[in-house]
């Protein structure tokens, strides 16, 4: 797999509209993106800081993935995703050499990139997202 950089790391926040505010006023990011995926059941916020985002992540319903992690551990680092150039090899590597994943194909995410999870059962807790912006080529 072809690693370039972390294009993101998710953060799941109880408030987006609040979080928004501290990371623009104590860190002097600003955000550039507010964006709901419907799929995810989550409404997103985008910062760059160098080559790589930070997504804060807020659950738009109880049930879906971050309302879910949000019940169980509480606010924080929810993801990391790599960006890799050829996802669908990248995915199909990473099940090759034993690792569950939950995306086996890629799906859209937000910002229009293409992703795929991988399982943190398998991850050594950490889960993972690779994507891939095809709109860069
Ligand atoms: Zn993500």
């Amino acid at each position: 797999m072809n690693i370039s950089h972390i294009e993101h790391i998710g953060i799941a926040v109880k408030n987006l509209e609040e979080s928004i505010l501290y990371w623009e006023k104590i860190f002097g990011l600003k955000c550039y993106a507010v964006e709901e995926v419907k799929d995810q059941k989550v409404k997103t916020a985008f910062f760059m800081v160098g080559q790589t985002k930070i997504e804060l992540l807020e659950s738009t319903d109880p049930e879906g993935p971050i309302g879910k992690f949000i019940e169980n551990k509480g606010e924080g680092i929810h993801h990391m995703a790599f960006a890799v150039n050829d996802l669908e090899k990248a995915l199909a590597e990473t099940e090759t050499n034993g690792i569950r994943l939950i995306d086996k194909e890629p799906r859209k995410g937000a910002e229009g990139l293409h992703i795929g999870f991988l399982h943190p059962k398998s991850t050594y807790g950490v889960l993972t997202e690779l994507c891939e912006d095809k709109n860069q080529k």
